[in-house]
């Protein structure tokens, strides 16, 4: 009795496997839906995420320790390759909606009464006229950063979070540029002598000074700006331990980087979550 019970129970089963399991392997072949962000936007939609993720960048940045009360970010305008968004002069973390300005690639933009331009300006409206790729980019001082710039000790990558620095960190020496100066980049010139130097990488260094960052979207500029900081960190400590340390080579570093910037979703949704609850 007991037997003829489990039969039909198991024939159900069956059945329903035959009839779920074909289903289930058609489900990753159907069309996926629109990520976030991927679907059409109007151009005032896009701008609006533009300045909304530039705010979410500015504060994770600073919430990771990259930025502090100096440095910045910008974005390319959507749709508009020949301006970018960026705050007026403020400290990176207290930057709203209501602060971003528009820049056109000279780094002219309009301040409000009251309100100023970054001095450095310059950096990135350089950066954007050199790289039409390019479409975030950070400034940041990371303390870090600096023995690298000043040490003759090449910033390589350590490991594969990095993997992007595989194609070089050239640094800039703003004395060669434009001999005696207070250190920043405050004229278009000087910004395309650091565009110059930075030519078709991610990172430069910035001798006694910092570095600049590019990415062809917010999340990886972030994401780049996180691991360039972290990896500087590690290689100090490698070199503490060790002559001998053992680097991405360039195949490693280019396989790497295309597997861990294809991740870049994971860590951006966790950040922006992290400074949009505070
Ligand atoms: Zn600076």
């Amino acid at each position: 009795m007991t037997t003829r019970l489990q039969r039909p129970a198991c024939l159900s089963a069956l059945i329903f496997f035959a009839v779920a399991l074909p289903a289930r392997a058609q489900q990753p072949s159907a069309p996926a839906p629109p990520a976030a962000g991927q679907a059409a936007l109007s151009p005032e939609q896009a701008r609006a995420k533009a300045v909304e993720d530039l705010v979410v960048a500015n504060k994770v940045l600073v919430d990771l320790g990259v930025l502090d009360a100096y440095g910045h970010v910008s974005t390319r305008v959507p749709g508009d390759p020949k301006h970018f968004l960026m705050s007026r002069s403020l400290a990176p973390e207290l930057v709203t909606p209501a602060d971003i300005l528009e820049h056109d690639l000279e780094g002219n933009a309009t301040a409000p009464p009251g309100a100023t331009l970054f001095n450095e300006r310059f950096i990135h409206a350089a950066v954007y006229a050199a790289r039409p790729d390019v479409q975030a980019v950070v400034h940041n001082h990371a303390p870090s950063l600096i023995p690298f710039g000043v040490s003759g000790v090449p910033l390589r990558p350590l490991y594969h979070m990095s993997a992007f620095l595989g194609a070089g960190v050239p640094v800039f020496d703003i004395r060669a540029a434009g001999g005696e100066t207070d250190m920043l980049v405050r004229t278009l010139p000087l910004g395309q002598a650091l565009a110059k130097t930075l030519g078709a990488n991610n990172v430069a260094l910035m001798r006694g000074h910092g570095a600049v960052v590019v990415a062809p979207d917010m999340p990886r500029a972030v994401f780049r700006s996180v691991y360039t900081e972290q990896n500087a960190r590690l290689q100090a400590q490698a070199m503490q331990l060790s002559q001998k340390v053992t680097y991405l080579d360039a195949e490693e570093a280019k396989k790497a980087q295309t597997t861990m910037e294809g991740t870049v979703a994971r860590p951006w949704e966790l950040w922006r979550k992290k400074v949009q609850g505070k």
